[in-house]
């Protein structure tokens, strides 16, 4: 084993004061340990920002194209490096290789819309009611800001994150998930390489429940971009709030599809597999119940079940393939937890319900494509996010019925109707609680142009990406200027 990866804090790769370090390991084999990382502590973190807080009078001094240049840099440096971040990713969580670069190309199309959000972000000008009064009104960055990122899109989620806080003329603290902090190295080496000026953008592993109450409270931390639980998101939220710290919360969801009696059956269930296990269902967009009208139930479930069988499961370096271990241990031990309850609850399991444990993969974290039928709306697997790869399937009556039972969670981020019918596609896009909807496509589907965020517990603050990504980083400043 090579020596500990080091926190990068003030344009330098630095060992943490406390000297203690922790293993990662591969979830497709936990006997592989991929690195040895810094297991920071709250003096870290005070370093982290204070050297973020003592960049920002020159980074936000730089005009809005100096800055653009630097992360045209780091994104062309993206594209060079795809291949070694890739296996990065997919050592630390487990997805395919196809799903890692699926990440990075995704990542890069985000970043370069912002970049271009960034250097158009301008301001307005208002009549004044006064004679010889010129007003304007201006965006200005926050100061430093804190990202703390998941390990289900370790690459992009920052990348979303960072790049409209950057462009905005805000200096930054990463902290990424536990699991995967060598993709969060991998994203800071880019900048460094672009020639990031130091302190701009800082990086401090560790446990999240050790570090980030100082990251979260630290009174020179303006704003917290977080993606991840919505119990943990919520904590961050009541801290911040003792600050007046702003706060852009991504979080659970319960994502349905409804498959109403006039859909293209084949294109749902296409749809409803794709997005319940892809990544292993570790998407916070994974569809994780799919509402049936009930004179297609039958038809459905037998494609749906069909697309399952095909399902590969193993490593993600193994081009054949499809589905990859769930991101470690706790992840494991939940998701297994999650389908014995809908066990024990009553729901039907058609296929699945188990740890794949054969021959090599029994070391990994490796979880069977499950299917359970005959689930109720009260029922934990219709309420709960499991966050593996595990589908719920609900009959319901007709449209209305398929509306109020979509709706009845306490989440509220993505969801999908297939149908031909436009006035009940209308109605359900009309009436879905969430933050994204789609019409015969995938719950998962998004692009970077649009905003990104859910409702209810799903989401809280101005929503990442789009034109509203950048607004979250800034405060509006008005100027009144009395010329005559
Ligand atoms: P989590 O605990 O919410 O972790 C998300 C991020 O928050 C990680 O960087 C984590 O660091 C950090 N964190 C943890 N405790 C914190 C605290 N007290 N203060 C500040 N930051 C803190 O999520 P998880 O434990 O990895 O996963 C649990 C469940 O969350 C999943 O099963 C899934 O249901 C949900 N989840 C949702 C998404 C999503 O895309 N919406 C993403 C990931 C997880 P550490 O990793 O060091 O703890
Ligand atoms: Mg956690």
């Amino acid at each position: 084993m090579s020596s500990a990866n080091h926190n990068f804090i003030n344009g330098a790769w630095v060992a943490s004061r406390a000297g203690r370090t922790y293993e990662q390991k591969n979830p497709a084999d936990l006997t592989t340990v991929t690195g040895l990382w810094q297991k920071s502590t709250a003096d870290d973190v005070n370093l982290a920002v204070e050297a973020a807080a003592e960049a920002f009078a020159s980074w936000s001094g730089l005009s809005v194209y100096q800055r653009a240049g630097h992360l045209k840099k780091a994104l062309a440096l993206m594209e060079t490096h795809r291949d070694r971040i890739a296996a990065v990713l997919t050592a630390e969580n487990g997805k395919t290789l196809r799903e890692s670069q699926a990440e990075i190309a995704s990542a890069i199309k985000e970043m370069d819309f912002q970049i271009a959000e960034g250097v158009r972000m301008g301001g307005s000008v208002m009549p004044s009611e006064q004679d010889g009064v010129f007003a304007y009104q201006v965006r200005r960055p926050l100061g430093t800001v804190a990202v703390i990122a998941p390990w289900n899109f370790p690459f992009n989620v920052p990348c979303r994150k960072v790049t409209p806080a950057l462009m905005a003329g805000n200096t930054c603290v990463l902290k990424p998930a536990g699991l995967t902090p060598g993709v969060g190295a991998e994203f800071v080496r880019v900048y460094e390489e672009a020639g990031l000026p130091a302190g701009v953008l800082n990086f401090v592993t560790g446990s999240g429940s050790e570090i980030g109450d100082t990251l979260v409270s630290h009174p020179k931390v303006k704003a917290i971009s977080f993606t991840g639980s919505t119990e943990v998101g919520t904590a961050i939220h009541q801290k911040a709030a003792a600050a007046l710290t702003r706060t852009q919360l991504e979080m659970g969801g319960k994502n349905p599809i409804v498959v109403l009696a006039d859909a293209d059956l084949a294109a749902a269930a296409d749809s409803a597999v794709l997005a319940a296990y892809a990544c292993a269902g570790q998407w916070c967009t994974s569809t994780s119940r799919a509402l049936v009208e009930k004179s297609v139930l039958s038809e459905f479930l037998d494609l749906l079940l069909s697309r399952v069988g095909r399902i590969v499961v193993g490593k993600g370096t193994d081009p054949r393939t499809t589905m990859g271990p769930v991101c470690g241990e706790s992840q494991l031990r939940n998701i297994l937890a999650g389908i014995e309850k809908g066990k024990a609850e009553g729901a039907r399991l058609l296929v699945g319900g188990g740890r794949v444990g054969e021959g090599d993969l029994g070391r990994g974290c490796f979880v069977e494509p499950t299917v359970f039928a005959d689930v109720r709306p009260e029922m934990f697997l219709a309420q709960e996010e499991i966050f593996g790869p595990v589908l719920s399937v609900m009959a319901v009556d007709d449209f209305d019925e398929a509306v109020r039972v979509a709706n009845g969670v306490r989440f509220g981020l993505a969801s999908s109707i297939y149908t031909r019918d436009l006035r009940k596609a209308m109605t359900f896009a009309e009436k879905t609680d969430v933050g994204l909807t789609h019409v015969n496509m995938p719950t998962a589907f998004k692009e970077p142009q649009l905003s990104f965020g859910g409702v209810k517990l799903s989401g809280q603050g101005t929503p990442e990406a789009g034109r509203s990504g950048i607004e979250f980083f800034t405060e509006h400043k008005v100027v009144y200027v009395k010329y005559r």
